[in-house]
């Protein structure tokens, strides 16, 4: 006799209870042919969801948000942001959906999240929807992050909705199915203090100390060890994110997160060459989101993070502002702190060598990167193999004076990114019905550090005529 395979889901409404002020409860759009293009068995084995289950007619179903558990309340999240600078009081969750909250193997609580699922309220002149290329887009550039080991949201699947979808050509429709520790962003906080109502702000910062700061709870000043807890994993995630040459390409304050994952794959790439000037977004054109600014942003988006919380740290606007400003302070010190130990590891260096020395190597070798336009993920496989071009002589001699580690550099430094021109290669047949190479892409960016003989066109630089006039796009 065989077991059934558990099938029950269980999506919990803890947000839509705790915070119903920003959660509208909401249903997605009918897909009128779905069909699985891809699904993380991994990632759904860890959520506790059978993953032939989900593979079958029911499972697509949940994936697509038109089938779900009695008992689950879907929502689309209400929140604001800055937008390049500018202040949008209402965005939300225009074509997305909160499904719920699901336990995981591990007992963590993970939000189940839909995008392309259809309008909302929050839609405004917007149709709801996303095409199959961006959602793939999405779903391979977040387990990228993740093998890199780089918080971030994951990617359980993406469904073609067999509806199509009006963008500068008609393209296929699709819904991708996210997975996050929670959906809490700036914004959301940007949006209850606007609103004015201290009683919801106080419950919405409650509702997310106890799901991702816990201690804070205990904390002196619970609201200001809130922000100075958020501070702390952003200035260690766009340390990540600088360390592998990563540009999110749209850092409004609505995509960032309180947990600290990194979210909303839309206009994002790898940097090629080196360039602190590097922007792809084809919308950003004062280069605000450039590779080099983003720690400058960050540190922008959290300031609005603390003003949407001063209400909250003191009772005395002047003392709020005060110990928000000290708070904030330490956000440079932290980003340099978490850089610096990451350019330890992927040059190699033990504790040994003393931090000053470290800095100045690493100072040296980012200008003379920047000088000699050199790939930036491929340097410091090369550098650990011993191939070094003859610019960078002077410097390795100096760096080899302090005794690098070359295999630890192995595990550091990736071989394999989400190289731009490869994921629009994969986009491109994905999008024409092929998967075959967005599966190929996918598996090799899984294991970002194991070089695989055969794969040596996954680890090159673009070539010429591409890497020039690459551009993302948003509004995707
Ligand atoms: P994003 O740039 O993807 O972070 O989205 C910014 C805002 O625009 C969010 O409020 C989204 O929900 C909304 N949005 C983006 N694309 C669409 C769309 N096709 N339909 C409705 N809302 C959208
Ligand atoms: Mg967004």
């Amino acid at each position: 006799m065989s077991i059934a395979p558990d099938t029950t889901v269980v999506l919990g409404h803890r947000f839509a209870t705790e915070v119903p002020e920003i959660a509208l409860r909401w249903q997605a759009e009918a897909a009128p042919d779905p069909r699985l293009l891809v699904l993380n068995e991994t990632l759904a084995a860890e959520l506790g969801l059978n993953p032939e289950w989900l593979r079958g007619p029911d499972g697509i179903g949940l994936l697509v948000g038109t089938q779900l558990p009695a008992d689950a309340e879907p929502v689309a999240q209400g929140y604001a942001g800055h937008q390049f600078g500018g202040y949008v009081p209402r965005l939300g969750d225009g074509r997305a959906l909160l499904l719920g909250e699901l336990v995981d193997t591990e007992g963590r609580l993970r939000d189940l999240h839909l995008k392309g699922s259809g309008r909302t309220p929050f839609a405004r002149g917007g149709d709801g929807l996303a095409a199959v290329g961006p959602m793939l887009r999405e779903y391979v550039i977040s387990e990228a992050m993740h093998a890199l080991g780089i918080p971030t949201t994951r990617s359980l699947s993406v469904v073609a909705t067999g509806r199509t979808v009006q963008r500068e050509t008609v393209l296929d429709g699709a819904v991708l199915a996210r997975v996050a520790s929670s959906h809490l962003r700036v914004g959301s906080f940007q949006y209850v203090s606007a609103a004015g109502e201290s009683e919801v702000l106080r419950r919405l910062a409650d509702h997310a100390i106890s799901r991702h700061y816990p201690a804070a709870a205990d904390a002196d000043k619970p609201y200001l060890a809130l922000l100075e807890s958020v501070i702390a994993v952003q200035a260690d995630l766009i340390a990540q994110w600088m360390l592998v040459g990563f540009i999110h390409g749209v850092m409004n304050t609505d995509n960032m997160t309180i947990s600290g994952e990194t979210i909303d794959y839309g206009p994002c790439a790898f940097m090629d060459t080196f360039d602190p000037k590097t922007v792809f977004s084809s919308i950003d054109s004062w280069g605000r989101y450039a590779y080099g600014n983003q720690p400058t942003i960050a540190a922008w988006n959290l300031a609005r993070f603390a003003e949407a919380l001063l209400g909250l740290i003191d009772d005395d606007q002047d003392r709020a502002v005060e110990r928000a400003t000290a708070s904030l302070q330490q956000f440079p010190q932290l980003y340099s702190a978490a850089y610096a130990a990451g350019m330890r590891r992927k040059l190699g260096l033990s504790e040994n060598v003393d931090d000053a020395a470290a800095q100045k190597l690493c100072e040296d070798l980012v200008a003379l990167l920047e000088s000699e336009r050199v790939d930036y993920t491929s340097f410091f496989r090369r550098l650990a193999g011993g191939v070094v071009e003859p610019a960078f002589e002077a410097w390795a001699g100096r760096w080899r004076e302090l005794d690098p580690d070359v295999e630890a550099m192995q595990r550091a430094n990736p071989v394999y990114i989400p190289r731009n021109h490869l994921v629009e290669e994969a986009l491109t047949a994905a999008s024409a019905g092929d998967m075959e190479l967005f599966d190929r892409l996918l598996r090799v960016v899984s294991s970002p550090y194991d070089e695989r003989p055969g794969f040596e066109r996954y680890a090159d630089p673009a070539p010429e005529d591409f890497g020039n006039c690459f551009q993302t796009f948003c509004g995707t």
